[in-house]
């Protein structure tokens, strides 16, 4: 049984890149019958974001990844916040100064910076100099009582290879002296990221570390920390870092990759779990769509990719189409409602994205244009799931239908530019003349074929093809060229409402 972990940073919102490491996790202890962990690693102050917490627990929730230990879900090797964790560190530490590991190092921010220049200048990597490394023990003593501030450093060995066996990549070796005595605890007493992490992972028994491989440098350190704990080290594996469809490093560039951007996107939480174990992971049938047991049961932590996945907007559209494929219109009439009032709680306006090769096509949707369509949409429930039954298939994600349904509710309905209704026919006169005589022989209780019929006689007397007249007719009731077909969007509105419709349009 494995134990597995995240340990994200608050220091914005909730990357997708977290999503995907939390995905891996949960899996890789389920599959095992382990334990997944989330623990708030938040040491480095000056990074930390106000609200950035809330936004990953409900990023998470919403994704449906809930971990078995956290500071929300409780557990018995808390606290699962690093900066509830001081004297563990501290002591840990200490420990480490005592049996000549680590050292005090009294240094200035302005020596620092001055060796660092120096260091520059020469054309030399940038490292502490092991200035503090051999202060005598009384020296260090009396300088600590007197209050001077300092540091603790990590003592490096000097001549040797420092290596991690990566359960993807294999051994992955370090010269030592190409290592930095880099700071395990501040002055103020805060620990560093690699001190926390090691110490944490071990307390927390974790036995298995997924992280990305931006962290890879940082290892060696941490093997060096179990070493001097005498702690066995966890096994350990690091994803490649996520790219977009240029293949560069995924950024703010190609959207929000933030966990809550695609739900504002209008993502399924299994749509996008989906996606993202499939983009690290091939189905052994080629498959893009499977159940998350199936990928549970199936994937192990040596499956994982060593070139960068691509976040394919489009292969993340066709997955989630799938998913809402299989929603009842009830439950996709209840997971649009859903949606609706999360969107409705950012309080600000949404812009929807899709993707394009050269730049997203962005529509954007007020504050208020959300309110009223939620109000209209809401109305009446068994009015909005007739709507939904139609080609429940054009849709990918939930902000289709908040784009693509509003026609449907009067209250919604803007008629059709005049340019637009005089398109199919060439004259604004001569649509609205057709219409006119339209409104003359138009029965709601027609059955499909009897109103087909009956459209195509009008057409034949006005000499004018019918495709022309049926395009007419959709963008006079619906005020677009797009609809679901028209005959079942003409049977839903209902009689009245098309009348009044065609009308306005004839008029
Ligand atoms: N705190 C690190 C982060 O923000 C965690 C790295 C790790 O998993 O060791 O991603």
């Amino acid at each position: 049984a494995l134990v597995t972990r995240i340990g994200p940073s608050p220091t914005g919102k909730a990357h997708i890149g977290t999503a995907l490491q939390a995905v891996i996790n949960r899996s890789l202890a389920d599959g095992s019958g382990g334990a997944f962990l989330l623990r708030i690693e938040d040491t480095d102050r000056e990074r930390f974001v106000e609200g950035a917490i809330e936004d990953l627990l409900a990023a998470l929730d919403w994704l449906e990844i809930r971990p078995d230990e956290s500071i929300e879900h409780g557990g018995n090797y808390g606290p699962y916040v690093q900066s509830e964790r001081l004297p563990i560190y501290q002591a840990a530490a200490r420990r480490l100064v005592e049996a000549g590991n680590a050292y005090y190092c009294f240094c200035t921010p302005e020596r620092l910076e001055s060796v660092r220049l120096a260091q520059q200048a020469a054309g030399k990597p940038t490292m502490y100099d092991r200035h503090c490394r051999n202060l005598g023990f009384e020296e260090v003593e009396k300088r600590r009582a007197a209050g001077e501030k300092a540091v603790v450093r990590l003592k490096v060995p000097d001549d040797t290879e420092i290596a991690f066996d990566d359960l993807v990549r294999g051994r992955i070796a370090f010269e030592a002296h190409t290592i930095d005595d880099g700071v395990l605890l501040k002055s103020d007493g805060f620990p560093t990221y690699h001190l926390a992490v090691v110490v944490d992972d071990h307390l927390m028994r974790v036995s298995q570390i997924i992280r990305g491989e931006e962290w890879i440098p940082s290892t060696p350190k941490h093997v060096l920390l179990y070493q001097y704990f005498g702690w066995p080290m966890p096994r350990i594996a690091h994803t490649p870092i996520l790219r977009d469809m240029s293949r560069r490093k995924l950024s703010k560039r190609s959207g929000d990759t933030s966990i809550t951007g695609y739900r504002v996107q209008g993502y399924l939480p299994e749509g996008l779990r989906n996606f993202l174990t499939r983009i690290i992971w091939p189905h052994p049938e080629g498959k893009d769509v499977y159940d998350h047991e199936e990928f549970v049961r199936l994937f192990k932590a040596a499956d994982l990719p060593n070139t960068g996945p691509i976040v394919d907007p489009q292969l993340l559209d066709f997955i989630n189409g799938q998913y809402l494929r299989r929603l009842s219109p009830a439950e996709l009439y209840t997971a649009t409602v859903e949606y609706l009032k999360f969107l409705l709680g950012l309080h600000q306006d949404i812009i929807f994205e899709t993707y394009h090769p050269s730049a997203p096509i962005r529509q954007t949707l007020t504050r208020a244009e959300l309110g009223s369509f939620y109000a209209a949409f809401t109305t009446n429930p068994t009015y909005t799931e007739r709507v939904l039954t139609l080609e429940p298939e054009r849709y990918k994600r939930l902000s289709d239908i908040v784009v693509s349904t509003g026609f449907f509710f009067p209250a919604l309905f803007t008629p059709a530019d005049p340019k637009l209704l005089a398109k199919p026919l060439g004259s604004p006169e001569k649509a609205g003349a057709l219409l006119g005589e339209y409104l003359k022989l138009y029965r709601p209780e027609a059955a499909q074929a009897e109103w087909e019929q009956s459209v195509r006689e009008l057409a034949r007397e006005a000499g004018v093809k019918d495709g022309k007249l049926f395009m007419t007719l959709r963008v006079a009731v619906t005020g677009r060229e797009q609809t679901p077909p028209l005959f079942e969007v003409i049977t839903i509105l209902g009689g009245d409402e098309v009348r009044r419709r065609l009308e306005r349009a004839a008029a």
